[in-house]
């Protein structure tokens, strides 16, 4: 199947109100645009001097979203443009992404990403310095910053009971830390090519998803 075919198969399987992440990251430009023929717009990446490259050759119309472990030093790269940071996952990365956004005269919207597996590897904001840094209005000092919702991901696994805890444990990060923020706070972000389809069961409102459009990655 085509890039294109791959796309829309994938679109019609996805509810109305669960939005699209097609996730980028490591395809070439080419690859990137022939989604966007078939009328994606947006896309997500986790470097942010790939993303910079990318934007500077692709269409301006795309939305373009950083999911990847962001480095302070790197916001630089991305803040002027960029349309969603998901992978918020600490208090000095959120007060720096803030300065940067005040840099360039702009509000980013961001999403805070939550750590529920027992993987040391994985990335997140630990639990409690999250509610604790949310409950002490720390966000709201952040005036640049709009907080959208959560990111999640799941244990690296096949165990289906085990992703199904992770996935009512994102959730859940999302309904408890709501009360912080108003009514703007409405996206879960979770799923991805081999789980998505679990997602679906627990109120995801966006899946992000790389391999199954754009084939397996070597990196
Ligand atoms: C790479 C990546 C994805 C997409 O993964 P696929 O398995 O290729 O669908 C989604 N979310 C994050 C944070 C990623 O890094």
């Amino acid at each position: 199947m085509s890039i294109k075919d791959k796309l829309l198969h994938l679109k019609e399987s996805l509810p109305s109100g669960v939005s699209l992440l097609a996730v980028s990251k490591f395809h070439p430009a080419e690859a990137i645009l022939e989604a966007y023929e078939a009328g994606q717009r947006r896309f997500g990446e986790s470097r942010p001097q790939e993303l910079k490259e990318k934007y500077a050759a692709l269409p301006k119309d795309i939305e373009w979203v950083m999911i990847g472990h962001l480095q302070t030093n790197k916001i630089k790269y991305i803040a002027p443009f960029v349309s969603l940071i998901e992978s918020l996952d600490s208090e000095r990365l959120a007060v720096a992404v803030n300065e940067q956004a005040l840099k360039c005269g702009r509000t980013i919207d961001c999403l805070v990403e939550v750590h529920v597996t027992q993987e040391q590897t994985k990335s997140g904001w630990a639990w409690e310095e999250l509610v604790e840094f949310a409950s002490n209005g720390g966000f709201r000092k952040l005036q640049n910053l709009r907080i959208r919702g959560v990111m999640g991901m799941t244990t690296l696994t096949d165990d289906e009971a085990v992703i199904r805890a992770d996935f009512e444990r994102i959730r859940a990060c999302k309904a408890e830390l709501a009360k912080y923020f108003d009514e703007s706070f409405d996206t879960l972000s979770m799923g991805m090519s081999d789980d998505y389809h679990i997602a679906l069961e627990y109120d995801t409102t966006e899946v992000r998803i790389g391999s199954t459009i754009f084939g397996s990655r070597t990196i």
